[in-house]
C-alpha cells in the first residue's frame, strides 16, 4: 500500500489560523507582535525567501519590517543595526537572512542578536535552552518536523528514529527535540557506517542531508514514517530519469523548466514507508509557519506572559 502523504501545507494552514486568532488577541491587549528581517545585498534565491516571510507576516498582521542594507555592508554596520534592532521594544524577533556577504563575519552577527529576539533559534543561548529542556525559542525547520508528526497523529515517544544529518540548523536539533519527546534517537553523518542498515532501525527516519534522492527504498523499514527535508535542484536528464522516470506530471515541469526540485529521499521510497513528506510541499511550508510561531512566542516570552504550552519543550 503505497505511504500517506503528510500534506505540509494543510498542517501550516492549521497553524496560521490557530496563530491569527493569537495575533488577535494580542495586539487587543496592546502586545501585537513584530518581526524584523534583515536581507544584505541582492541575493535573489534570499529575496524569494524574505518576501515569502513578510507576506506571511502580513496575512496574519504581524507588524514586519525589512532592512536591506547594500552588499558592501561591514560587520560593524550589521552589528549597528542588530544593536538598534535589540533595543527597540516593539521589535520581538530579528532574523537575519543568510548567507551575508563574504566580508562580513555572519557568526558575530548572529550572536549579536539579543536570544530573546533570536526567532531562527541559533545563538548559543537558545540552543542551551533546547539541550536542557527550558523554554526558549527552537528552530524553525526542526520545529516544523515536530508538529507533523504530532499533528498527522505519528507517535514519537518509546519509538526509534534515525537522523540524517548533523548541521546546527536542522540535524541536531531534530535530533534534540525528538529525544526530548522520548524517541531514542541515532544521529548518522557522511563518516556513519553501513548507513542503510542503521536507517532501516528507523521508525521515523529523518533526512536532512542535501542530496538529491539519497534515501532509497533499502534504507526504510515497512511502515516508517519518512521525513524528507532535503530541497535539491534537478538539471541532469540521467537524474531525472533515475527519480521520476515514467512520472508524467514531473516531466511536464522538467521540461517546461530545465529543473524540478526533488528531496533526500526517492520517491520510491513511498511504496515502503508507511508515511511521507513530501517535496515540494511537506517540511518546506513549516518553516515559515514556525517562523511566525517564534515571533509570536518571542512576544509573550519576553512581555511574561507565556502560555502553558510554552513551558514545554
Ligand atoms: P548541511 O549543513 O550541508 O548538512 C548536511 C548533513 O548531511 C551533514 O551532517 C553531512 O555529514 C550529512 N551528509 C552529507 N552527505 C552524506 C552522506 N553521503 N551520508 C550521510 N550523511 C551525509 O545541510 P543542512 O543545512 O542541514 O540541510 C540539509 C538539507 O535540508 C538541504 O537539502 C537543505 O536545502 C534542506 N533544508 C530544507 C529546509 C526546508 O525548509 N525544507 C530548511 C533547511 C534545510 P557531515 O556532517 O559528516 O558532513
Amino acid at each position: 500500500m503505497p505511504a500517506r502523504i503528510l500534506d505540509g501545507n494543510k498542517i501550516a494552514n492549521e497553524i496560521r489560523a490557530e496563530l491569527a486568532a493569537e495575533v488577535k488577541a494580542m495586539t487587543a491587549a496592546g502586545m501585537r507582535p513584530g518581526l524584523a528581517v534583515i536581507l544584505v545585498g541582492n541575493n535573489p534565491a534570499s529575496e524569494i525567501y524574505v518576501r515569502g516571510k513578510v507576506k506571511s507576516c502580513e496575512e496574519l498582521d504581524i507588524y514586519s519590517e525589512k532592512h536591506t542594507p547594500p552588499d558592501t555592508s561591514t560587520t560593524e554596520e550589521l552589528l549597528d543595526l542588530v544593536q538598534d534592532l535589540n533595543q527597540r521594544d516593539e521589535i520581538d524577533g530579528i532574523l537575519v537572512q543568510l548567507p551575508l556577504p563574504p566580508q562580513v563575519d555572519s557568526k558575530k552577527v548572529l550572536m549579536a542578536v539579543d536570544p530573546a529576539k533570536d526567532v531562527d533559534g541559533f545563538h548559543p543561548v537558545n540552543v542551551g535552552f533546547l539541550s536542557t529542556q527550558r523554554p526558549g525559542l527552537v528552530p524553525c525547520t526542526p520545529a516544523g518536523i515536530i508538529e507533523i508528526l504530532k499533528r498527522s497523529g505519528i507517535a514519537i515517544a518509546g519509538h526509534e528514529a534515525v537522523v540524517v544529518g548533523r548541521s546546527d540548523i536542522v540535524g541536531k536539533p531534530t535530533a534534540m527535540l525528538l529525544i526530548n519527546g522520548n524517541a531514542t534517537v541515532t544521529v548518522c553523518h557522511s563518516k556513519t557506517r553501513d548507513l542503510p542498515g542503521v536507517c532501516r532501525r528507523a521508525d521515523i527516519l529523518v533526512a536532512a542531508i542535501g542530496r538529491a534522492g539519497m534515501i532509497t527504498r533499502d534504507f526504510v523499514k515497512p511502515g516508517a514514517s519518512v521525513i524528507d527535508v532535503g530541497m535539491n535542484k534537478i538539471t541532469e536528464r540521467s537524474e531525472f530519469d533515475k527519480c521520476f522516470g515514467g512520472n508524467e506530471r514531473r516531466e511536464q515541469v522538467f521540461t517546461s523548466k530545465g529543473s524540478t526540485l526533488i528531496g533526500d529521499v526517492h520517491p520510491e521510497v513511498a511504496e515502503v514507508a508507511g508515511a511521507i513528506t513530501p517535496v515540494p510541499g511537506g517540511v518546506g511550508p513549516l518553516t515559515i509557519a514556525m517562523l511566525m510561531v517564534n515571533t509570536v512566542r518571542a512576544a509573550r516570552l519576553r512581555r511574561g506572559t507565556p502560555t502553558p504550552e510554552m513551558s514545554r519543550v
